[in-house]
């Protein structure tokens, strides 16, 4: 019977441990997402990580990484580390790539001039040819 008592006590308890991890990984996610759109960014992706960058002697703290787009659209990675009481951190923040893919230039390869909408095959500027790769646009 006493043996019953002790393994329902430690089934509650690892019960108990697991939930509140759950949940302080919900505040943690909250308080990450919060803190980026604030500032008009949008947070993509938040996996926590067991540890990260200064973990040694922060016990109280978790790590996660995370993606992200910022207000001008550009993602971002970065290790982010939070607890219940502190603040949002971001490090090894990071940019991905650019949301807006710059549309290519259509120029002369020898000289540079802008050719878009050239329909005489050659460059005014310097009447190279245009080369057969850059067809007419
Ligand atoms: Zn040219």
């Amino acid at each position: 019977m006493d043996l019953l008592i002790v393994i329902v006590a430690v089934l509650g308890g690892v019960t108990l441990l697991i939930g509140a991890r759950l949940l302080e990984g919900m505040f943690d996610k909250y308080r990450i997402k919060r803190y980026i759109e604030a500032r008009g960014g949008k947070l993509i992706r938040a996996r926590w990580s067991s540890f990260g960058p200064g973990w040694l002697g922060n016990r109280n703290q978790r790590f996660y990484r995370i993606v992200y787009r910022d207000a001008d659209g550009k993602d971002h990675r970065a290790t982010c580390k939070t607890s219940l009481f502190s603040g949002v951190y971001f490090t090894g923040d990071t940019v991905l790539k650019y949301r807006f893919v710059e549309t290519p230039k259509f120029e002369c390869i020898s000289c540079g001039y802008n050719l878009t909408g050239n329909v005489s095959g050659y460059c005014p500027e310097c009447g190279n040819p245009l080369h057969e790769d850059q067809g007419d646009l």
